[in-house]
């Protein structure tokens, strides 16, 4: 049995989760782990503050919406802070 999965949105390999991902980004469930690991760090420490927003729009870039879970969802329209 594999312990790997790849992303479909980043095409990076993750443990095999079965835990929550976003509702419309294209992500894995390993890989949306990861990346709440990563927000923890910014969000524990205010040197991260600066970079956050980079790390979030990178993140979504990588991860487009997928279009056919996308029924019914209403993009964020606010951009502030915190960007989740
Ligand atoms: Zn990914």
């Amino acid at each position: 049995m594999d312990t790997s999965e790849t992303c479909p949105g980043c095409g990076g390999s993750f443990d095999v989760s079965d835990g929550p991902t976003h509702r419309y980004l294209g992500a894995s469930p390993g890989c949306w782990a990861v990346y709440g690991e990563v927000l923890a760090k910014e969000y524990s420490d205010a040197a991260y503050y600066r970079v956050h927003r980079l790390t979030v729009d990178a993140y979504s870039a990588q991860h487009p919406v997928q279009r056919n879970i996308l029924a019914g969802v209403q993009p964020r329209q606010s951009s502030r802070w915190p960007f989740i």
